[in-house]
């Protein structure tokens, strides 16, 4: 069975204390997880180390949000490829709509994040969304597909097997967002993955993990997951308490089951 993903970031939320407590609590829920079950966490800078060492005992990764497009050099503000791996990352969420939206993030700066990532061993987590516009008028493949070819642009075969791609639809995630359903996530996601087809081959295109993330609670999680093409959620608000993270992982545990004895 190919292995399901389960993460959160915590975008620029937390305090040490909350963060703390959040590991204390979720660490119990991660200790006897099913083997077909990969669990991450992303925090905020400060935040990383703190939550690798906490649960460096179960198997939920370490992620960052964002790092530089440069390896190193005069770029005030930034955090290389290689500062992120030394703080005990092992993923780099890149490309988040937040970052395209308010951050001048674009496709090249992502491909360029992809490169040096995957170049110092780190697995990027590349986030990629249409915009309500785009879904207006019936373009969501062709952008989600041409967000991800620019990504991958440069990206051998035996590199892409290290890249996770999260569709993340930018009408869906946050506050104001409305929940994407089962067909429109799985449809964005079958975009995708014929989109890595053209881009390399069928099996490597499904060897790429692929996450749907917007809106997902503990309503709609077992239905999304259920889809071909969703192999991971890939969840903000739900997850900021662990509580909320930690029924999560027994709705995702729920469907692996289901899955193995089908
Ligand atoms: C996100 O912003 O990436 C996200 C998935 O957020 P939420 O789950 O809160 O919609």
């Amino acid at each position: 069975m190919k292995k399901v993903w389960l993460g959160s970031s915590w975008k620029m939320n937390k305090t040490n204390e909350e963060v703390g407590r959040y590991c204390q609590l979720i660490k119990p829920h991660l200790s006897n997880l099913s083997a077909d079950l990969q669990t991450f966490l992303i925090p905020p800078f400060p935040y990383v180390k703190q939550v690798e060492t906490a649960l460096s005992e179960t198997r939920c990764l370490a992620g960052v949000q964002n790092v530089g497009w440069a390896s190193s050099g005069p770029y005030t503000g930034e955090v290389s490829v290689d500062m992120a791996k030394d703080i005990g990352a092992s993923l780099v969420e890149i490309g988040h709509s937040e970052r395209r939206e308010w951050f001048g993030e674009t496709d090249a700066t992502v491909n360029k994040k992809v490169i040096l990532s995957l170049n110092t061993g780190l697995r990027p987590l590349i986030c990629v969304g249409d915009t309500a516009d785009e879904k207006c008028w019936g373009v969501s493949a062709e952008s989600i597909v041409r967000q991800v070819k620019i990504a991958l642009h440069g990206v051998s075969a035996e590199q892409v097997t290290k890249v996770l791609i999260a569709y993340e639809p930018v009408w869906a995630i946050g506050e104001h967002g409305i929940p994407a359903s089962t067909e429109e996530a799985e449809m964005g996601l079958a975009a995708i993955r014929s989109g890595l087809t053209t881009l390399y081959d069928s099996e490597i295109a499904q060897s790429v993990p692929l996450l749907y993330g917007g809106s997902v609670n503990i309503h709609n999680a077992k239905m999304l997951l259920r889809q071909p093409n969703i192999d991971g959620l890939f969840v903000g608000r739900t997850a900021w308490q662990p509580e909320g993270f930690a029924r999560l992982i027994q709705l995702v545990t729920e469907v692996i089951e289901e899955q193995a004895y089908a």
